[in-house]
């Protein structure tokens, strides 16, 4: 027997029992970016490698070791996108729809490829709700950012078990000067530093900030500070975002640590941190990246977005019990028909029915079967009611309508008073 195939490791198969509880909140998460102005764009999957380093960085961790790069058949060498970010920048730049000072505020929704050690909330392919605006520069838009998300959370019933968490970077100039400090300090004692913050130092070191290791962790404590060197324009802008985030009463707390792994971050940068998922607490994050679209080749415009794993935001509502009941029931009505005849005339009616009820979810069965074997069916689905369609009811031109769930007698319904009978007993979703 060959060998049965299998998917790649960190690839997983959404299953039908786990799709109601992904379209949920991808439903909710789309309406709700409707609601605030923002317009969905959609990017290819793959990019040429080269959009990766120039905008993520070439010392980050995802362009170091967590890329899927490979030749195509011309030779190029192309990338299954790790984020989102960089091809959005590469589309509005491309299309030309952030010239003249264009305000966009885009959102996309996707899978991204990250060859990372797979683990509860973290795969090799996942999927993430990114967004991101174009041509606004001030506070105001980084807290619309945050205020959105708190109301997601609040529609998906998780709003206690996340914090914000928030810093500011500063602009580049700024971050030069204090990433300057930050060198020649840890350069004194960098014998005290673990083997990863030590080539981190080389390489990019404001992520020794972030460090777990707990002898790094104490020579950091007096470290230099970022806040110390902000800039004016940088400091206003934070104060600016804070006034509101209080105005709207969305709580946070300053991380000073808090720097990002990626390099295009400016100003503000922020997640959304839960304790209820082990390691892998962060759901959502993002921040301000100024440079990042002149660096790519554009005009300067700034930019402000975020990005929310999706897998890990369904944990989240899973292991809080916050699915709601109505996902468990995908079927209204279940019409079982007995006899060619009957099975005949159960097909014209139902599609009557759906005419006429067209949120309905009725399931007709298919293959036969004896009573007791449509019964069953019709049980196992989760419908409310069992339409019946034998050959009294046909020479009747009625149908049985039998509660399944303990809501009283059966009734005698003519089929052309169905939909109207359905409308009154079947609260359509
Ligand atoms: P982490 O520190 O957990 O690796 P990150 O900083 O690399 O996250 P971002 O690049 O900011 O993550 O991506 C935004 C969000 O996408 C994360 O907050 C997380 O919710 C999700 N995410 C990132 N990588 C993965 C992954 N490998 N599997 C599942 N979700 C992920
Ligand atoms: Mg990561």
């Amino acid at each position: 027997m060959s060998k049965s195939l299998q998917a790649i490791r960190g690839m997983n198969d959404i299953l039908p029992d786990q799709t109601p509880v992904w379209r949920y909140v991808e439903g909710k998460v789309s309406r709700l970016l409707d609601n605030y102005g923002y317009k969905q764009i959609r990017m290819p999957i793959v990019e040429f490698t080269e959009l990766f380093k120039r905008s993520i960085g070439e010392v980050t961790d995802i362009v170091e070791k967590e890329m899927y790069t490979f030749e195509d058949r011309n030779g190029d060498s192309l990338t299954l996108r790790p984020e989102g970010t960089a091809a959005c920048v590469r589309a509005v730049l491309e299309h030309g729809i952030t010239g003249g000072g264009q305000v966009q505020k885009l959102w996309y929704i996707g899978p991204m490829f990250r060859h990372e050690r797979p683990q509860k909330g973290r795969y090799r392919q996942f999927h993430q709700i990114g967004v991101e605006v174009f041509n606004l520069d001030g506070p105001d838009i980084d807290a619309e950012l945050i205020v959105l998300t708190w109301r997601l959370w609040g529609e998906l019933g998780i709003r206690d078990a996340v914090k914000l968490e928030l810093n500011s970077l500063g602009t580049s100039e700024a971050r030069a000067r204090y990433r300057a400090a930050l060198v020649q300090y840890l350069s004194s004692r960098l014998g005290e530093l673990d083997e990863d913050s030590q080539r981190r130092l080389k390489s990019n070191p404001l992520r020794v900030l972030d460090t777990k290791n707990a002898d790094t962790q104490a020579v950091l404590v007096d470290a230099p500070k970022l806040v110390d060197y902000l800039d004016e324009e940088s400091r206003v802008h934070f104060e600016g975002l804070k006034a509101r985030l209080d105005a709207a009463g969305i709580p946070y707390v300053i991380n000073p640590k808090l720097v990002r792994g990626l390099d295009y971050y400016s100003k503000t940068v922020f997640e959304w941190v839960t304790d209820k998922l082990g390691a892998q607490g962060t759901v959502c994050a993002g921040g301000r990246y100024d440079g990042l679209v002149e660096q790519m080749g554009g005009k300067p415009t700034t930019g402000v977005g975020f990005a929310m794993g999706i897998e890990r935001l369904i944990l989240l509502v899973e292991t809080l019990e916050q699915i709601p009941q109505e996902l468990a029931r995908q079927v209204d009505v279940y019409l079982c028909a007995f006899g060619e005849a009957a099975e005949l005339a159960a097909l014209a009616l139902s599609e009557r029915v759906r005419d006429q009820l067209p949120n309905l979810r009725l399931q007709i069965n298919a293959g036969a079967g004896s009573f007791k074997s449509q019964f069953k069916k019709a049980d196992k689905s989760g419908a409310l009611y069992a339409l019946i369609l034998g050959d009294d009811e046909l020479a009747q031109q009625v149908v049985g309508v039998k509660p399944l769930r303990g809501q009283g007698e059966q009734q005698t319904i003519a089929w052309d008073a169905l939909a109207e009978h359905l409308a009154t007993c079947v609260v359509q979703g």
